[in-house]
């Protein structure tokens, strides 16, 4: 290998992104990646064919409009080895969820090739999804600091973590029972049915929780998307629990300021940008409800029925996202004549960004995936939460009682991951009706949380601002990177 000289080549940080392959967790991590690569870093993402398709556009456009480079290192996903239909390479392309196990091998399987990649290249830090446990390995072999990205809030690591600690459940008689988490910061009360593990036990994946954990030891800090005003007492008390750095730079999605890259975030968009945003300018302010759950949530057929059926008798402007291969038997080309003109209904990928930063949009109907809840919070509006599975009950209670922007839609019980699809329709037409008619003819206590989502839009765009603490807290992990890189070329040097 030819000697390296002391050039400004050598002294630039270099950062290498592992995202993990699925929406809320790429998405976001794209996002990080471009306000390093913004900043002068040298950054590249470590991704596979497939998952790289659903961002390259931003990626060249980043390259040719504001001259930032990101590069890219492609691995092959093994997609045919664990017997998963080719090009399945995201999380939300899965046939079924009980093929979750045969993805979280293919994801281990890909080491060798990150392996050989870190060797050539020889970046000074890894920033890794949670989910890709073996980055651990890899930095350590080769001396290099590992980030860990959650993708959640603190708030939920922090309830997680008291309910492993502390067991509160044990002693409560039934699944719908709330007690106390205890240690937290305030009081806050769950129920077993609401508990993240449950939804998992039915798909073999303890074992790489296990690794998760395992590799979090081996970690040199977190990078959180959020930001310190919104939950300044649950990033600290995380910082505790953990004892590690932690780097709040969020939300990272406010980093997409143009109209082009807020409609291509993600994935392609089914709709065409100019179409949607025609028809949100034809809108009152606030007269429009967004109703959607994310990448990979997916109702059975006949609640999505009393979806679309409550929306209709709700009577107010709506937007309602179908995830693609979902309720294609459904009837809603009658639904849709039936309210021509104030629904507008996406089958697909929807540019949620485009759509919840419309000043039309005054409400937002969501299973509060994190992503979902930081973008409501950025663009000032309220929610409608309706949890299903995962850490999305936290987030719910976040939500309504934390931050005071939404209510629930009435959903108190957990599902398994995967049992959305059969367990029918939980929620009736006449319940959606009466949550968006409360929410949208802004009565009683609403006025207030849309005051509130104000504010937090306002205080989430300041944390980004120049000399915002988001903006301040990636100064801050950056010039850490960059020490410890110092550190180890003196080392080297030393050595030699
Ligand atoms: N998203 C989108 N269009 C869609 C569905 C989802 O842009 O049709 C984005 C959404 O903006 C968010 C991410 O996908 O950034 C979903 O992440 P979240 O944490 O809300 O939910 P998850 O999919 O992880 O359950």
């Amino acid at each position: 290998m030819a000697e390296k000289t002391a050039s400004s080549d050598q002294q630039q940080l270099h950062v290498f992104f592992f995202p993990f392959m699925s929406p809320g967790h790429q998405i976001p991590m794209l996002d990080m990646a471009r306000l390093f690569a913004k900043r002068g870093i040298k950054t590249t993402i470590v991704t596979t064919p497939c998952n790289l398709s659903r961002f390259q556009s931003i990626i060249d456009r980043d390259r040719q409009c504001v001259n930032v480079e990101i590069d890219l290192h492609i691995l092959k996903f093994p997609s045919d080895t664990v017997g998963l239909p080719h090009n399945c390479e995201n999380l939300d392309s899965l046939p079924s969820r009980l093929m979750s196990n045969s993805f979280s091998r293919a994801v281990m399987m890909l080491q060798p090739q990150s392996d050989d990649l870190v060797r050539q290249h020889q970046p000074d830090a890894i920033i890794s999804d949670l989910n890709i446990p073996w980055t651990a390995q890899i930095a350590e072999k080769y001396s290099i600091p590992r980030i860990v990205f959650h993708g959640t809030s603190c708030f939920s690591l922090c309830v997680t973590d008291s309910v492993s600690k502390y067991k509160p459940y044990e002693g409560v008689s039934n699944d719908w029972m709330p007690f106390l988490v205890p240690g937290l910061p305030d009081r806050i009360h769950i129920t077993m049915s609401q508990m993240p593990g449950r939804f998992f036990r039915n798909l073999g994946l303890q074992e790489f929780f296990m690794q998760f954990v395992e590799a979090e030891r081996n970690t040199y800090g977190v990078v959180a998307n959020t930001f310190y005003e919104i939950e300044p007492k649950y990033i600290e008390h995380y910082k505790k629990i953990i004892g590690k750095k932690i780097w709040a730079v969020g939300p990272v999605s406010l980093c997409n300021e143009k109209d082009m890259d807020m409609a291509e975030r993600g994935n392609k968009a089914s709709i065409d940008k100019d179409q949607c945003l025609t028809w949100l300018d034809s809108k009152e302010p606030n007269s429009v409800i967004y109703v959607c759950f994310g990448g990979l949530c997916a109702f059975a057929e006949s609640q999505l029925v009393e979806i679309g059926l409550g929306l209709e008798a709700a009577n107010y402007s709506f937007i309602w996202v179908i995830r693609d291969g979902f309720g294609d038997g459904l009837a809603v080309e009658d639904l849709e004549d039936r309210v021509k003109g104030r629904g507008l209904i996406i089958r697909g990928w929807a540019p949620q960004l485009l759509i919840l930063n419309h000043p039309a949009v005054g409400g937002f109907i969501s299973h509060c995936g994190w992503n979902s809840v930081l973008e409501a919070v950025s663009s000032g509006v309220p929610m409608i939460t309706w949890p299903l599975f995962g850490e999305q009950f936290y987030n719910a209670t976040f939500v309504a009682k934390q931050l005071g922007i939404g209510f629930g839609i009435g959903v108190y019980t957990g599902l398994k991951w995967g049992e959305e699809e059969q367990a029918g329709a939980l929620v009736k037409r006449y319940r959606v009706a009466a949550v968006v008619s409360r929410l949208m003819g802004d009565r009683g206590s609403v006025k207030e949380m849309r005051e509130r989502a104000s504010r937090l839009r306002q205080m989430a765009r300041s944390a980004m601002n120049e000399d915002g603490s988001s903006n301040g807290n990636l100064d801050l992990l950056i010039e850490d990177l960059s020490t410890l890189k110092k550190e180890r070329l003196a080392k080297g040097d030393e050595v030699s």
